[in-house]
């Protein structure tokens, strides 16, 4: 997880970068960070990326996973995608100038919220996570958000597998079957969380300007 240390988001034009150069402590202001922006070219204030409020969920995650519990990596994976989508929403509404930005956010379940993200940015959320080279984050998310739900709901860790029963008449003939989660479902929502940091790096960078609010003569 050190890309927990290396990303920084520029207060002034949005721009989340993976340098860890650039996370500088401001003297005048203990805690905060401020650095030349290689984006805006002006010294700004940055803030570490993701969030430092969302750290914690990212750390229970790399624990998680080195203690080999695959249903929790799973289930912090998810919080940490919502977690971070949800940023991305607030920051899309509030850059665009579209206010109350928690009356409008809290209580939209995720479907709408991508609705509204296509009508303020003009861009289907899925081809742009594509475009981005995350064409697999999506899919990923919905077979790690099945998978936590079954847990949810039944308290069984388990997984659907296709097992091959051999060739019959040329044709290969398979049957599902339930298995307990293992190592390789934590490895893969581990890969899954570090996908999330450099997707949404990307996305927070691409709709972090502010818009300019136009001004009318009268
Ligand atoms: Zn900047």
């Amino acid at each position: 997880m050190r890309s927990l240390d290396s990303y920084s988001d520029c207060l002034k034009c949005g721009s989340v970068i993976n340098d860890s150069s650039l996370l500088v402590p401001d003297e005048l202001n203990p805690g905060k960070y401020r650095s030349l922006c290689p984006s805006c070219k002006h010294e700004t204030m940055r803030t570490p990326f993701p969030p430092r409020s969302l750290r914690p969920v990212f750390e229970m995650i790399a624990e998680c996973a080195e203690l080999n519990r695959p249903i929790l990596v799973l289930i912090l994976a998810c919080t940490a995608y919502e977690s971070m989508f949800d940023g991305l929403f607030y920051r899309i509404l509030e850059r665009q100038h579209v206010f109350p930005v928690e009356a409008i956010a809290d209580g939209i379940e995720y479907r709408s919220k991508i609705r509204i993200f296509h009508n303020l940015t003009g861009k289907r959320f899925e081809s742009y996570l594509g475009k981005l080279g995350f064409k697999k984050l999506h899919t990923n998310l919905m077979e790690i958000k099945r998978r936590r739900n079954g847990f949810i709901h039944t308290g069984v860790a388990h997984k659907e597998v296709e097992v091959k029963l051999g060739l019959h008449s040329g044709k290969q003939f398979c049957f599902p079957k339930r298995v307990d989660l293992d190592q390789s479902d934590s490895e893969r929502a581990l890969k899954f969380t570090l996908d999330i940091i450099h997707c949404f790096a990307r996305l927070y960078s691409d709709f972090g300007k502010y818009a300019e609010i136009e001004s009318y003569d009268y």
